[in-house]
């Protein structure tokens, strides 16, 4: 049967992969991320034991579209002493100490001019924040507030071995392929040291995922990347963006997934692609008090994902929304933050989306305007509303919306009709040879 009716029978409360995604994020923690350098390597690594990924190297200096892929920045240590010798800071505890793309230095400041080097947040006094400078070549600490209001006047010494060089910016990329050349993309980012939220958890769940889905047999092709924010999305789209402009016919940008708060959703720009459909299909049945943003909220791929003339159908579905929870971007976004069963419960919801988008197939008119019906035996046999056999209106209405972009759920929504109905007229249709499986 070409249409199948899905239903999920087990929402039985398991969490297998939920513990296993929440272990490999404790084993990914401690890693220096950045947009360039080791950490990104050593992550997909790490990521190669469960997923074949192709790692891919962009050179420093390339030009992707109006950015320039920067230079690469690694670091070994970084420290600052007081003049006893007490470490007052120590990047071996925390990489978020150090802002990201810090220079090298090694020098000796009064505290009037380190604090001009210093980051933290009054407002959450215990936390260190999450500071990078990709773009100036400066360099800087992070501290908690506290501390650093127990800073006194002295002599500061302060080290941070780190080398910015031409090198490259890395990305990994799993292409599974399937029956259909179309594709659904799931993309994350892999450039954050030690958080949790953002972004280990689109990591692990984006692994566990891709994960399923070799092991299940696929309509569509999958594009699973993992790029660093903004800059790897930019390099990723100018390098793919021909096929994925042809290809792609739903997106899901997979981040902040690990927390047990609120479901939230973010929106194509578009708005009404078929991965915004079946986004808000899913949490409305599942998790109803969900959290809906609107795009203007914005903030992460998806600004790169639907800018004009890239126009890709990608959704962001999360638990709590980057920028919005009080953790974010800081210390506090860490392993306790997330738990396996707000990693299982986001692994779920997007699995049953993209279990939406393989068993509800979408269809496309086979001719420029309306076919004409009647010659093909279909207009006049056809019984007006009320009688047997099928409604001429909803005929032509599925014909209408024979785009590739509607399945049989969303157009019975639009029609108010029955999924019965709409499932019998494509029936017709595809007999007839007036529309095609998309
Ligand atoms: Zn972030």
């Amino acid at each position: 049967m070409f249409y199948k009716r899905f239903c999920r029978p087990q929402i039985i409360m398991k969490s297998i992969e939920g513990k296993r995604m929440h272990g490999l994020a404790e084993r990914l923690f401690n890693i220096c991320r950045s947009i360039t350098g080791n950490g990104v390597r050593q992550t997909l690594d790490i990521l190669r034991e469960f997923i074949p990924l192709t790692v891919h190297e962009v050179p420093s200096g390339i030009r992707v579209f109006d950015w320039e892929i920067p230079k690469e920045w690694n670091i070994k240590s970084a420290w600052i002493l007081d003049s006893k010798g007490n470490t007052i800071i120590d990047f071996a505890n925390n990489n978020l100490h150090v802002v990201g793309y810090s220079t090298s230095v090694d020098t000796q400041v009064p505290l009037l001019e380190l604090q001009e080097h210093l980051y933290s947040i009054p407002e959450h006094p215990d936390a260190i924040p999450y500071v990078t400078s990709y773009y100036k070549e400066q360099w800087g600490f992070c501290i908690a507030d506290r501390a650093r209001k127990n800073l006194k006047e002295d002599t500061y010494h302060v080290n941070i071995n780190s080398e910015l060089k031409n090198g490259s910016l890395t990305y990994g990329e799993l292409i599974l392929p399937g029956k259909s050349e179309k594709e659904v993309l799931l993309s994350t980012y892999i450039c954050h040291p030690s958080m949790a939220n953002d972004n280990l958890s689109g990591l692990v769940v984006t692994t566990e995922l891709a994960n399923w889905l070799m092991s299940t047999p696929r309509r569509y092709t999958y594009r699973i990347i993992f790029i660093p924010e903004t800059i790897g999305s930019l390099a990723y789209l100018s390098r793919n963006l021909d096929a994925m402009k042809k290809n792609i016919v739903a997106g899901f940008n997979i981040t902040c997934v690990g927390d047990d708060r609120e479901y939230s959703y973010l929106p194509s720009r578009n708005g009404n692609t078929r991965a915004d459909r079946v986004a808000l299909r899913v949490l409305k049945k599942r998790h109803p008090s969900f959290v809906r943003h609107s795009f203007l909220d914005r903030g992460s791929d998806e600004r790169q994902y639907c800018s004009p003339g890239i126009d890709l159908p990608v959704v962001s579905v999360m638990r709590s929304k980057y920028g919005t929870y009080p953790e974010y971007h800081t210390s506090l976004d860490n392993l306790q933050f997330i738990t396996p069963s707000g990693l299982q419960g986001s692994f779920d919801v997007l699995k049953e989306c993209i279990e939406w988008i393989e068993h509800n197939h979408a269809y496309r008119a086979v001719y420029l305007g309306e076919p004409q019906l009647g010659k093909r035996g279909l207009y006049p046999v056809i019984s007006r509303r009320g009688n047997i056999g099928i409604d001429i209106e909803l005929l032509q209405n599925v014909l209408a919306y024979a785009n590739g972009e509607y399945d049989i759920p969303a157009m019975a929504e639009i029609f108010n009709a029955s999924e019965s109905d709409v499932e019998k007229a494509v029936e017709s249709l595809l007999k007839a040879g007036l529309v095609i499986d998309s």
